[in-house]
């Protein structure tokens, strides 16, 4: 099965190489286009841009993934902009993807096939907060932790933290049903979306899901979140607003070994306790990360777990009691409370910015994102720790413990001649090994172009022909996102769409 995954991404990166071959500018996109011509009369003409500078910066999202050749690059500003692209990119046979921050980790929103790109970038208004019914409407450029500051005042959050949160859109989160460490209590987006305004691709603007407690019919907005761009464009998002906990407690657990802290982080939920988080970090990282921010991890650790409990103050003094004392019936060396906001803000600010640590270490990371049965996530971390070793990459581990959801972060620099494959092949066999423990392609990022190669590691030809007629019921010829998720031949209108563009965008 690794082999295929393999091959089939071998056949992904060809694909892309197809696309880079033609230096990057479809022959089509000069100021004398119909197509930018008449995009520039339905916005502006300063919000339609097709210059060199400005299609390179949108070819690439966070990940590892090169090749995507960008079309015109449009900044709408209302629904009405929105629904006016969708209509050209119909009438000139494009296709469409939507962007958000471009801080996927999965080549989500890199451009295939020249699609005409939208960005949400000007599209990040908060319209509306209702208190009363702990709803907020915003636009889906509106940056995730922007949302949390302007609730703050009122005493609320928005639940879902990315890591990424001080840069990635709602819109974005909205499309991958982003997590983030405190999503283990409060739920992942999916879980604080009840209505969404899309743009279809044919240009009709719908409303999915409403803020009744149950809404009739299917659960299409259900559908929408996590459909990473494949079925239109999200205009605007009502959101579920979070009080913020009356109290909370911050623990930072030592351990000689990952698998100590794994497995306290089984025996923490066994216990019926659901902390609102519990990340782990093994040594490498936390040693990374200490020399970067000086968080005040104990570099000497095997391993770290950072656990927090938040609710009434007496009942999560008992909780903050009951890890404690499960942590050192499974091997913690030490235990330590966060004992001043201070204190806590800063063992957050280390987990936060781990990514940006690695910039110390090596120019390269590839940050893997699967997700194992918690009672295994110490068997394979160890695969994880052996697989590396064997391709010659280094790997740190830092992750959403309390999920299961793992991070093998892949630490390289990509100038040294065959290290990018040796990458590729590790991560190929980390995703095969949590697979076949029982686990899942994707806890977070999504599928994008990374994983649509393992597609068939969890799915059959039958699962993936039906994902395709749900994408086709909302996008009947796959404009929106072309050649994303599905892998080809599950979704034949996929090739359709990328080949509209001229033959010379394909070399
Ligand atoms: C350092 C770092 C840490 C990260 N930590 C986390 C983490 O803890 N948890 C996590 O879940 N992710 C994490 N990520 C990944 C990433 O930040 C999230 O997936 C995020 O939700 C992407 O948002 P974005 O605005 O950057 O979207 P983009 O990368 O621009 O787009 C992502 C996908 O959403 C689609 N999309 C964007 N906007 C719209 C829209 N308006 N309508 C329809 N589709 C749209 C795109 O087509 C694409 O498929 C991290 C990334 C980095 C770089």
């Amino acid at each position: 099965m690794a082999r295929s995954a393999l091959k089939s991404l071998q056949s992904l990166k060809d694909l892309a190489g197809r696309a880079s071959r033609s230096g990057g500018r479809p022959a089509d996109e000069t100021a004398s286009d119909p197509l930018i011509g008449e995009l520039r009369a339905a916005l502006s003409p300063d919000r339609v841009r097709s210059d060199g500078a400005q299609k390179a910066l949108m070819k690439k999202d966070a990940s590892v993934f090169e090749g995507g050749v960008s079309g015109p690059l449009c900044y709408p500003e209302s629904t009405a902009e929105v629904q006016a692209i969708m209509k050209l990119a119909e009438k000139y046979d494009r296709g469409v993807v939507p962007r958000g921050a471009g801080t996927g980790l999965a080549g989500g929103a890199i451009p295939l096939g020249a699609p005409i790109v939208i960005a949400a970038t000007k599209m990040n208004h908060i319209l509306e907060v209702d208190l009363d019914n702990r709803i907020a409407w915003v636009e889906p450029g509106v940056i995730n932790l922007d949302l949390t500051k302007h609730l703050a005042p009122m005493g609320f959050h928005f639940a879902p933290d990315p890591s990424s949160q001080q840069v990635c859109t709602i819109g974005g989160n909205v499309a991958n049903n982003s997590g983030g460490p405190h999503c283990l209590a409060y739920g992942v987006t999916n879980a604080h979306v009840v209505a969404l305004e899309v743009v279809l691709p044919s240009g009709e603007v719908t409303v999915l899901g409403g803020l009744d407690a149950e809404p009739l019919g299917y659960d299409l907005r259900g559908a929408f979140v996590g459909s990473e761009g494949t079925l239109g464009f999200t205009t605007k998002v009502a959101v579920t607003i979070t009080p913020n906990a009356p109290d909370v407690r911050t623990l930072l657990l030592s351990f000689d070994t990952v698998r100590d802290a794994a497995n306290t982080v089984s025996a923490i939920i066994a216990a019926g306790i659901v902390p609102a988080a519990l990340e782990v970090m093994d040594q490498r990282i936390t040693q990374a990360v200490e020399a970067y921010v000086g968080a005040g991890y104990p570099t000497d650790a095997g391993a770290v777990l950072l656990a927090e409990v938040d609710g009434l103050a007496d009942g999560i003094k008992i909780d903050a009691e009951r890890i404690g004392d499960i942590g050192r019936q499974h091997g913690a060396t030490n235990v330590r409370q966060a004992e001043t906001d201070h204190e806590r803000a800063l063992l957050w600010k280390g987990r936060k910015t781990a990514f940006g640590a690695i910039a110390q270490i090596a120019p390269d990371y590839y940050l893997h994102d699967t997700v194992v049965p918690r009672s295994k996530l110490a068997d394979v971390l160890e695969q994880i720790y052996e697989i590396a070793d064997r391709h010659d990459v280094l790997v740190m581990n830092v992750f959403h413990a309390g999920d299961g959801n793992l991070h093998p972060l892949l630490v390289f620099d990509g100038r040294e001649e065959g290290k990018l494959d040796a990458v590729h092949a590790a991560g190929a066999e980390i995703v095969t090994a949590s697979v076949a423990a029982g686990g899942v392609l994707s806890g977070e990022h999504g599928i994008g172009v990374e994983k649509q190669a393992y597609m068939d590691l969890m799915f059959t030809d039958d699962d993936m022909d039906h994902q395709a007629r749900l994408r086709r019921a909302f996008d009947p010829v796959c404009r929106a996102n072309p050649g994303k998720v599905l892998p080809m031949g599950h979704s034949c209108a996929d090739i359709a769409a990328l080949r509209s563009v001229p033959a010379d965008v394909w070399g």
